[in-house]
């Protein structure tokens, strides 16, 4: 288990897109693992595998006790329902901030690390998250989601989570 450094925005590897996982193996735990253990360093909420360098398409999130842990291998957005308008930040990009418009529902399918199918229902947060890191597998940053980005003196002290 290692915390990986997290690229930022400029860094190549941000836009590019991520590749299918297709082995179930031992290098996939120990990325998940990785992943696991730079997010809870970074504070984040969220964490895809382009964040720590590696383009395939592994994501990673943790709401705390409303969700624990959930491993996504291959996720995919299968629906999504009505929209919301929040603040959102990325790991990525630090100590920028802005209003993105996002579904409120989303459901994923994903595969875990022994490449068995689930399904997962998102809403408020979750959904945001579910989005806003499947957008990293395929090279895309928040802000081309933001309607406005927030200066400073508009953040609050809960200091927004970071995707
Ligand atoms: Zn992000």
């Amino acid at each position: 288990m290692s915390v990986r450094r997290i690229r930022e925005e400029g860094d190549a590897v941000l836009y590019q897109k991520s590749e299918p996982v297709i082995s179930f193996d031992d290098s996939l735990k120990s990325l998940v693992r990785d992943l696991k253990d730079t997010l809870l360093e970074s504070g984040g909420v969220g964490i895809a595998a382009p964040q720590i360098g590696v383009l395939k398409r592994v994501v990673v999130i943790n709401l705390g006790e409303e969700t624990g842990w959930i491993e996504l291998v291959n996720p995919r957005i299968v629906n999504k329902e009505g929209s919301q308008e929040d603040i959102e930040g990325c790991l990525s990009c630090p100590g920028q901030f802005g209003i993105t418009r996002r579904p409120m529902k989303v459901l994923v399918t994903a595969q875990d690390v022994d490449g068995f199918e689930h399904k997962y229902k998102g809403k408020e947060l979750l959904a945001r998250a579910f989005c806003h890191e499947i957008d990293h597998l395929d090279g895309i940053l928040f802000k081309t989601h933001v309607i406005r980005m927030l200066d400073a003196g508009e953040l609050g002290t809960e200091s927004e989570k970071c995707n």
